[in-house]
């Protein structure tokens, strides 16, 4: 992949993330309901947007991550070792910036 594709997909990436995250905040932020039972069941949804919330904040750093290192010409390189991350990698997960070894 070139250089300036790898950035479409990533910011691509960035653009789906960011709006996952806004209209999960969005619905964690609508009032409850009176209703008791309700609540309950609202609870538990909160509790399903918020790990879906972490995940998708956790994911938006990585992107972010590899964007910079984009940036800073550093892409493809582990951040960890410094060595070449294998292609077949990024193909898959563009937003890694470490390598097999240092990913385990
Ligand atoms: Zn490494």
């Amino acid at each position: 992949m070139t250089e300036s594709s790898i950035r479409a997909v990533l910011e691509e990436q960035q653009a789906v993330l960011e709006q996952r995250l806004a209209s999960i905040r969005r619905d964690s932020a609508r009032s409850h309901s009176a209703d008791s039972a309700d609540q309950a069941q609202e609870r538990e949804n909160d509790e399903v947007e918020d790990a879906i919330g972490i995940e998708t904040e956790q994911s938006l750093r990585a992107v972010r991550l590899a964007l910079g290192r984009l940036d800073a010409g550093l892409y493809g390189i582990c951040e960890g070792c410094g060595a070449d991350i294998d292609p077949g990698r990024l193909e898959v997960l563009p937003e890694t910036v470490l390598c097999v070894k240092c990913a385990e």
